[in-house]
């Protein structure tokens, strides 16, 4: 008699209690990060070429039945026409491409003469929320929600309250060596490195082939790319 449907509310999500310090509420949530916009100058200025002249040149068997709404399909940028680059032989070195412009860079070149982006740098790929950040060696690059701590990335993780607005930095070496670390007050949800949680205000050794978590969801597959060529 006393039976019946489950309670309203059973289903709640195991890290949901966790939320970020009170620090009021989330400026500016203007809705789901869409992706890492121009991270730098160079590159983005390539893709939004690349863009803009993709042709869809398919025919269409017939009107279509009704324009659904929901997110437009972005015509999909193609391999890049660009001049092809043959490596040179001379000497038996190869230049191997830009990773930033593809231009042809030698193998003892530690800077791209084009672009001027150095060799030895870290790749951090996340796919939620999609987000490529390429960085080399200088001032660390900060992971958080605060726009001014956190120029490079706040936009991208607008929206995942998990990741703290301070949560952590990465620092690329010029030998090729990258360290993650926590501010000194640490992030509220952690920082993981392989699983294990980093411990605050400590500088930890990241290796390439790494996985870089913030909090529970946010995870980054690591990248190194060394001085020498053929590293990483
Ligand atoms: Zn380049």
């Amino acid at each position: 008699m006393s039976g019946g449907a489950a309670p309203a509310g059973w289903w709640r999500e195991p890290d949901d209690e966790e939320g970020e310090a009170p620090a009021g509420p989330a400026e500016a949530p203007a809705g789901p990060a869409e992706v890492a916009e121009p991270a730098e100058a160079a590159g983005a200025d390539a893709a939004g070429k690349a863009d803009a002249e993709a042709p869809e040149a398919r025919p269409r068997p017939g009107p279509r039945p009704e324009p659904r709404p929901g997110p437009r399909p972005e015509p999909r940028p193609e391999p890049q026409p660009g001049p092809r680059f043959a490596p040179p032989r001379a000497g038996g070195e190869v230049s191997a491409p830009c990773w930033n412009c593809r231009a042809p860079v030698a193998p003892r070149d530690a800077r791209c003469a084009s672009c001027d982006c150095a060799r030895t740098h870290a790749l951090l790929v996340c796919t939620e929320p999609c987000l490529e950040l390429r960085h080399g060696p200088g001032p660390p690059l900060r992971l958080g929600r605060h726009p001014d701590w956190a120029p490079r990335t706040a936009a991208a993780f607008t929206g995942w309250n998990k990741v703290s607005r301070r949560h952590a930095s990465i620092t690329v070496e010029p030998d090729g060596t990258a360290w993650v670390e926590e501010p000194e007050a640490g992030s509220r949800n952690g920082t993981y490195l392989n699983g294990a949680r980093i411990a605050a205000g400590v500088r930890t050794p990241v290796r390439d082939g790494d996985q870089l978590r913030l909090g529970l969801r946010v995870s980054f597959a690591v990248r190194l790319y060394g001085p020498e060529p053929g590293t990483g």
